[in-house]
């Protein structure tokens, strides 16, 4: 056998017996992860103080750095102007550097492609270097990622194409999604629990929410045996939230016992699959794996539902001020 097809059929093999048989094997799979976290300073931006964002941010660093997992962190600019705190929430963006974090354009002001057009678009990425810009400089690092808002990458090819030319042209790299579980779904709830004081409900949230990632990690874990026969370096969409620093220990932990690495993100681009060919486009945002699924006419099924409790409990708080999630347009 040649040594591509002798590789296609490992790889084949390999996900024949993880896509069947999990339950039995004893040691998982060999798998690697990129984390991503989007949304910086914070989802909520505008509902919390500068003393609030500083503490859920050191709160979420803490744990990423002493577990030593490799993360860029996404900005939108536009959440460090808030009267009197400017400084402060600068601060606070700036602890994701000195921890050792990278850090990445998410446009201004959270604009998706698909709504404001391209002009206002590329307008949003232009203003959204300004202080991240700076801020890495002092850090000898330079900007080079860039995460599109609500995952919209253009409703139509030609717009997609424009942008993605304006995006490279301005020194960026794409950064993809294929694994997500809407955790800035649960946050909503998560965080109206907490300012209540619920714990009991704050517990069942985060109970759901691991039990949907792990739901989501099943699904996208096949979808891309079925799609591509092996699974990539994939990269992982979170959002800076409560919810995200008081218990992203137990993602981790969950990610570990499915045999995960952390890597860079810089390190999962570097996996073939990232080239692969990729005409999505739509009204709604959605990961590359869909996007490689639709691409092939192959437009996927089965994905798992999102716990309806939760849906209900997010449906009955009131809309946030200007505050907008990062993948998925519709509400759960
Ligand atoms: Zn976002």
């Amino acid at each position: 056998m040649k040594p591509l097809l002798t590789c296609l059929f490992a790889v084949f093999a390999f996900c024949m017996v993880w896509g069947t048989a999990d339950s039995w094997a004893a040691t998982p799979p060999d798998r690697q992860i990129a984390i991503t976290i989007d949304d910086l300073p914070a989802g909520a931006a505008n509902s919390m103080s500068a003393a609030a964002i500083t503490e859920m941010t050191a709160k979420l660093l803490a744990t990423l750095r002493q577990q030593q997992i490799p993360v860029v962190g996404f900005v939108n600019e536009g959440k460090l102007y808030k009267w009197g705190e400017v400084d402060e929430r600068i601060k606070a963006l700036n602890m994701w550097l000195d921890a050792g974090f990278e850090l990445g354009n998410h446009t201004f002001g959270h604009i998706s492609l698909n709504k404001a057009g391209l002009k206002d678009f590329e307008e949003s990425v232009v203003r959204g270097e300004t202080v991240t810009r700076l801020l890495l400089a002092q850090h000898k690092m330079k900007l080079r990622y860039f995460r599109h808002p609500y995952l919209d990458v253009g409703r139509d090819l030609e717009t997609r194409r424009d942008a993605e030319a304006f995006l490279v042209a301005r020194g960026y790299r794409l950064a993809p999604v294929t694994m997500d579980a809407w955790d800035w779904a649960f946050s909503r709830v998560y965080d109206d629990a907490k300012k209540r004081a619920d714990t009991a409900l704050q517990q069942e949230v985060v109970s759901a929410y691991l039990s949907y990632s792990a739901a989501m990690f099943d699904y996208e874990e096949k979808l891309s045996c079925d799609l591509i026969g092996y699974e990539p370096k994939q990269i992982l969409l979170l959002h800076a939230n409560p919810l995200e620093a008081d218990h992203i220990a137990e993602l981790l932990e969950l990610l570990r016992k499915r045999g995960y690495r952390f890597i860079t993100l810089e390190d999962a681009l570097s996996d073939q699959a990232y080239g692969m060919p990729d005409t999505y486009v739509g009204e709604e945002g959605t990961g590359w794996l869909e996007h490689w699924a639709i691409t092939r006419g192959r437009p996927p099924l089965g994905a798992p539902v999102f716990p309806p409790a939760v849906a209900q409990r997010s449906k009955a708080l009131p809309p946030p001020p200007g505050e907008t999630p990062s993948g998925g347009t519709a509400n759960p």
